[in-house]
Formats: structure tokens, sequence, C-alpha cells
């Protein structure tokens, strides 16, 4: 039910923390991964550890707030395995930290055209193969942030509970052509994007009290519930939110 030998999936922002261990996890089940963002060193630095491991992987630079980039993605992975089943829409950014009603208009568009119309993006043009083939998994990758509101974080986190409204309807409409569209929700998890809370030792000891299971997440605690969405074991699943959070939000 897990194996992912002959699948195609594409994750975006896999270079690092979170997406680069979804990547390597569907990567370890069988899959061809084609993993995605920015800076071509982080690419690279990601390759170069896959492909010690033995995975089978493509690295192309993207910028999801732009739609050319993302088709750039799309048509390779087209041209080269002539599908796609699987797609992992994780990058996303925040730019600002602050009371929402200090937000700038530049804060709001840069957040919703990476964190809510990237997402968008990558899943329609995705789709269209996936629609062909009648099979095919979309995880959207938010956070606890859509259900209770990190402080400092407003606007992000609006993005986020927009993500997923996105999966739900994606999910509805996409179910007659056997598409499971989810939604997977991390709690906090050591990457860069939340060195804040763990970099210093106050604060991270003052976080970890708050969270059940007593520490903040690895990405690769991540990493299970994303292959099991990507695989045959959820195929009666759609439109729903799994939480990764070690008991946070509970
Ligand atoms: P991270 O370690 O900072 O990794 C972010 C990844 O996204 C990198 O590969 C980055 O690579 C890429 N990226 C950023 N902006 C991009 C863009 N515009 N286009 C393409 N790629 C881009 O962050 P993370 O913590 O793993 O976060 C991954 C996901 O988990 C995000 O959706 C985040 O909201 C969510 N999340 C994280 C936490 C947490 O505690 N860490 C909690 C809840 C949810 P480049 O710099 O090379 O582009």
């Amino acid at each position: 039910m897990f194996n992912l030998e002959d699948k195609t999936a594409i994750i975006s922002g896999g270079s690092k923390g979170i997406g680069k261990a979804i990547a390597f996890k569907l990567a370890e089940a069988g899959a061809n991964i084609i993993v995605c963002s920015r800076k071509i060193e982080n690419l690279q630095d990601c390759f170069d550890e896959a492909s010690k491991k033995g995975y089978k992987i493509d690295i192309l630079e993207c910028n999801t707030s732009n739609k050319e980039s993302i088709s750039k993605v799309v048509d390779f992975t087209i041209d080269k395995f002539s599908k796609i089943d699987i797609l992992i829409n994780n990058a996303a950014t925040n730019p600002y930290y602050g009371p929402i009603l200090d937000s700038k208009d530049s804060h709001w568009d840069k957040i919703f055209d990476v964190n809510i119309k990237g997402y968008f993006d990558f899943a329609k043009m995705c789709s269209r193969s996936m629609i062909k083939n009648k099979s095919g998994k979309i995880i959207n990758v938010s956070s606890i942030a859509a259900k209770t509101p990190l402080e400092g974080l407003g606007v992000y986190n609006i993005s986020k509970a927009a993500v997923v409204m996105l999966t739900k309807v994606l999910a509805k409409e996409l179910a007659k052509d056997n598409i499971q569209v989810n939604t997977l929700a991390p709690g906090l998890i050591k990457t860069d994007f939340s060195k804040a809370l763990w970099e210093n030792d106050e604060i991270y000891n003052k976080i970890v009290k708050t969270i059940p299971q007593g520490r903040m997440g690895e990405p690769e605690d991540v990493s299970g519930m994303a292959l099991y969405l990507s695989s045959d074991a959820s195929d009666f699943i759609t439109g729903s939110l799994f939480t990764v959070d070690g008991g946070l939000t509970t």
C-alpha cells in the first residue's frame, strides 16, 4: 500500500526542512522526486545528499510566486516522466512579523502569491496530467496556524487557513477524477523557518512546555503522514486535514 515505485512526485520547497524530509520519504518508497525551490545552492546540497542515498531525484529552480516558473517544472516533469502522480505543495513564506494592523500591502501580496496562489497554480497545472490518468494525490502543507492564530503571524495565519479551504474546494471538484486532495498541518517543527523558536534555549524551554509530547518536531516527524497521503493507503480520503503537532492543538 505504501509502495511508490513508478510514481512521480513534485515537491515545492523540497530543498530543505519539511519539504526535503517529505521528498526523501517518498523517494525511499520508490518515487521519482522532482524537487524545486528558488536557490540553486540549497537544491545542489539536497541533490548531493539524495544521490548518496541512491534516490531518483531531479532538481529545478522555481519561484512559486511566478506562474511561468511553475510551468517550467511541470513541463520538465511531463517531458521526462510523461505523468505527475503526486504534488506536495509545501513552499511558503512569511516576510512580516508583528501586529496585523501594521502589515503592508506588499506583505499580503507576497504571502498570498506564494502560500495560496502558488499552491493553486501548481495544483491546476499538475491536475491536467492527473485528470488524464484518472489518478492523483495533492497534499497541501498548511499549519496549525490555520486553526489557532500564532502571535505576530496574522497574515500568514490567514493564508494557512485559506490553504484548508483550497484543499476542500479542489477535493470536491477533483473527486470524480480519482484525485485525492488533503491538507497536512504541521505543528512546531525544527527548521530554518522556525529558528526563532528553538535557537535560544530560554525561548525553546518555554515553548516545549506547551507541547504535550515535550519537544518540537523534526521534519521527519511530518514525512510519514505525507507518505500515507501520497499512497494507495489513503485512496478513500479526500478534503481532510491531518495535524502532526505532538498534541499541541489537542
Ligand atoms: P524551510 O526550512 O524554511 O524550507 C522552506 C523551503 O521552501 C525551502 O526549500 C525554500 O528553498 C523553499 N521556498 C521558500 N520560498 C519559496 C518560493 N517562493 N518558491 C519556491 N520555493 C520556496 O521551511 P519549513 O519549516 O520546512 O516549511 C515548509 C512548510 O511547512 C511551509 O509551508 C510552512 O508554512 C509549513 N510549516 C512549518 C512549520 C514549522 O514549524 N517549521 C510549522 C507549520 C507549518 P529556497 O530558499 O531555495 O527557495
